[in-house]
């Protein structure tokens, strides 16, 4: 079940590469249902530069601690949570792409279907103040209310990518933090 028309969008594709593998025999298709990406690589020369205001928490982050933005607004902290802030599955854009490298080499026929994501959550507040202390630097922040079509916590369960690819991700929420910044301060 979807909750909002984005959602909805990923599912239809989803269908739709179900409906072209069952349509064609001799179609493989690997599925991989991406968490919430984030990080940069560790080169400093590879990332993301979102045009206008970013929408996703970890760009605006980055904008305000490059004093591009004013602050940080987080959008509630009444969830039911740890510490009533919005928990996600945040993964490590290198370990995403590494599990298209196994996905590539374990392609079967048919369909398969693969969660990428750490498995662990982290809350917004968690993620803030893991940015502030690995790079020095101030996140001002304010709480706001809550962003409509939110869930409070959204975390995968990647054991099977694990069992089937050989693949789980390795880096944590410092290295993530970490190499999005380094990322952001080289991008001119
Ligand atoms: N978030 C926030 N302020 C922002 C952007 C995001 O507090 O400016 C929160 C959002 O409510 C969610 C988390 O950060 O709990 C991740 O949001 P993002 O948009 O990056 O990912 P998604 O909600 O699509 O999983």
């Amino acid at each position: 079940m979807t909750t909002n028309p984005y959602g909805e969008s990923k599912v239809m594709s989803e269908r739709t590469l179900m409906d072209t593998a069952r349509a064609n025999e001799g179609f493989a298709v690997s599925i991989l249902r991406y968490f919430n990406p984030v990080g940069a690589h560790t080169s400093g020369l590879l990332g993301e530069d979102p045009n206008g205001i970013p929408n996703n928490l970890m760009p605006f982050v980055t904008k305000v601690a490059k004093g591009q933005l004013e602050k940080l607004n987080i959008f509630g902290d009444d969830y039911d949570t740890v510490d009533g802030t919005g928990v996600r599955d945040y993964i490590h854009v290198v370990d995403l792409a590494k599990g298209h490298v196994k996905a590539l080499e374990k392609l079967d026929l048919g369909v398969n279907v693969y969660n990428l994501g750490t498995g662990k959550g982290t809350s917004v507040l968690e993620l803030v103040h893991a940015f502030m202390e690995i790079n020095g630097v101030e996140i001002p922040y304010e709480i706001v209310g809550r962003r409509s079509g939110d869930l409070a916590s959204c975390f995968a369960d990647a054991s099977k990518a694990e069992r089937e690819l050989d693949w789980k991700a390795e880096l944590g929420i410092d290295d993530m933090v970490r190499d999005s910044w380094r990322f952001e301060k080289n991008n001119k």
